[in-house]
């Protein structure tokens, strides 16, 4: 075998091997340390095999440069696996800025979601519930069987392809599995809430629309992961971040308005303007995490309070309204 035949198998290979791992370990039943190593092997394979195509591409494009000579690594180094490679999001933003391999929202959500427990799992020692694990490596995996028989095959030695096709098959079939699980339970939590399954969110921990807002007690809750928020303020946060992917530092560090809004029903800062009820996905609406309101239409209060007004006739809030009208 040349040296780079020799490189081609062993990548390729160890991206496979890290996929049938995930599906042993996310298999029933799930101990604790299953759902440590499902974490870290699909964020392994998706390194893996979403920076394959950039390095049949391009190798440089996966190196960072030194930091202080921004010079980078020769090749030999960069075989002997001797450099420092660039994260997930900047792979994902080459696929698509280089080869026009797009990675769908739903996917991005579900790696940066495992990224997290990872963090979490070396930082802390711990990789966050079982059932949202779960949940993610099933989407991630999902995304990666999708992305292997889009995109990756194009770049693979025939000796390659053959394997990859045996072990997806065996992949693709576990996942099933898995999937059917995860369907169950949710068809499960749909039918036990009736015509209230519509108002969830999706859940920033498991990705499932299982999100629900409790709007007597002001809190909100994910019946599929359990996972439970302290405050609507951190819901509305965590939902705006996890979910829609705005930074509150981001947005107002460029001039723009945070993500979490006042709102104009129980004016707490839970609202999220631009939010999405499971039962209609693409429709944007303000949701607020604490009265659970939901709104169809909100301007900015043209009185210059900076919150959001429900009055599309004037554009104005009650008080800025009043304030108004008390001047003449
Ligand atoms: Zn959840
Ligand atoms: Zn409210
Ligand atoms: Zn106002």
């Amino acid at each position: 075998m040349s040296q780079d035949q020799d490189f081609h198998f062993s990548v390729v290979h160890n991206g496979m091997d890290y996929l049938v791992n995930v599906m042993e370990c996310l298999t029933p039943p799930v101990a604790t340390r299953d759902t440590k190593y499902a974490v870290l092997h699909t964020q392994a394979a998706t390194e893996v095999l979403l920076k394959w195509p950039l390095i049949q591409h391009d190798w440089r494009l996966v190196v960072v440069p030194d930091e202080k000579t921004g010079v980078i690594c020769d090749e030999d180094s960069f075989r002997r696996g001797d450099f420092r490679s660039i994260g997930l999001g900047q792979a994902i933003k080459l696929l698509d800025e280089e080869l026009d391999i797009k990675v769908p929202g739903r996917a991005k959500r579900a790696i940066s979601r495992l990224s997290n427990s990872r963090n979490r799992l070396q930082h802390l020692g711990m990789s966050g519930s079982t059932d949202a694990v779960q949940t993610s490596a099933a989407k991630v995996l999902d995304f990666l069987l999708d992305f292997i028989r889009d995109h990756l095959r194009d770049y693979l030695d025939p000796d390659d392809t053959a394997h990859v096709d045996r072990e997806m098959a065996s992949v693709r079939e576990r996942l099933k599995g898995v999937q059917t699980l995860i369907e169950t339970r949710m068809a499960r939590i749909r039918s036990d809430l009736g015509s209230a399954a519509g108002w969830a969110v999706e859940c920033p921990e498991c990705g499932q629309d299982a999100m629900m807002i409790n709007e007597d007690a002001g809190t909100a809750s994910c019946l599929y992961c359990h996972a439970a928020w302290s405050t609507p303020g951190d819901a509305a946060g965590e939902y705006a971040w996890g979910v829609l992917g705005l930074s509150a530092y981001e947005q107002v560090k460029d001039g723009g308005m945070p993500p979490v809004r006042n709102c104009p029903e129980c004016e707490t800062d839970s609202l999220v303007p631009g939010a999405f009820l499971a039962r209609a996905k693409d429709l944007p609406v303000g949701l607020c995490f604490s009265c659970g309101e939901v709104f169809s239409k909100l301007a900015e209060c043209e009185g210059g309070c900076g919150n959001l007004t429900t009055d599309t006739e004037f554009d104005m809030c009650p008080y800025c309204f009043e304030v108004r009208l008390d001047r003449f």
